[in-house]
């Protein structure tokens, strides 16, 4: 089953009581590991301004029409098709498109474009304020650091205290769960892990396979295309947006 989209509103009883299971298992010696993008961050704004700004030096006002709403997965084609440019459109300028949104989405300059997921700072302020470290674990590399750490300053997340890390990949290149799968045991070093949030299906499959125990919780906005699914028992989470 594949994640239906981001619903940074969506609201439910289900999603409270997940909400509070996170909360729960946050105490003194434990750790909580929270994914960025398309978790605790909405990509989408910083992916909308990318899409504006060549629209605006190319003068390619089709990309004005690219919304938030329009960004389901990861394919840009289908992003700019769900805008409702014609693929014949697409086909000839794609090449182009994919090189400028890789060149900006991938920089520390757009990363503080994004937008938190309403109820996510909050969140981990909740589970550091219990006493548990709150780990940020990101597939972005060392180059985009300064504006993942502006950004998390912004919308409020603790971070720059005691008990808060940010760990970032060494290199672009190197895969996003491979990296995770190596910085597990720095973060074993800091306590045990009780909860791990990420909106991609094999890193929270790693998660779960080496931690059993922990609350290992899939957040449903959107992920790679790779074929893989949340294992059966992991809970989903749609938003961190409480009913009331
Ligand atoms: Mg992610």
């Amino acid at each position: 089953m594949r994640a239906r989209g981001y619903a940074p509103f969506a609201a439910s009883v289900e999603n409270d009581a997940l909400l509070d299971q996170i909360i729960a298992v946050a105490r003194p010696g434990a750790v909580a590991v929270f994914d960025l993008d398309g978790c605790v961050f909405d990509t989408r704004p910083r992916q909308v301004r990318i899409f504006r700004e060549l629209a605006a030096q190319r003068g390619w006002r089709e990309l004005c029409a690219v919304r938030e709403e329009h960004f389901l997965d990861w394919s840009l084609f289908t992003t700019m098709a769900n805008a409702g440019i014609s693929a014949g459109w697409i086909a000839s300028h794609e090449a182009d498109v994919r090189n400028w949104w890789a060149r900006c989405f991938f920089s520390s300059e757009y990363v503080i474009y994004d937008h938190a997921m309403p109820g996510a700072a909050e969140l981990c302020r909740e589970v550091w304020a219990r006493g548990a470290q709150v780990v940020y674990l990101t597939g972005r590399d060392i180059s985009m650091a300064p504006g993942t750490e502006s950004a998390l300053r912004s919308f409020g997340f603790p971070y720059n205290a005691v008990r808060s890390t940010l760990l970032v990949k060494p290199t672009f290149e190197m895969d996003d769960t491979a990296f995770k799968e190596t910085a597990l045991e720095g973060i074993a070093s800091l306590g045990l892990t009780t909860v791990y949030l990420d909106n991609e299906p094999a890193n929270v499959n790693l998660y779960k396979r080496r931690h059993p125990d922990a609350l290992v919780v899939f957040v449903e906005t959107d992920h790679s295309p790779r074929p893989d699914a949340p294992a059966p028992g992991i809970p989903w989470l749609r938003s961190f947006w409480r009913t009331a």
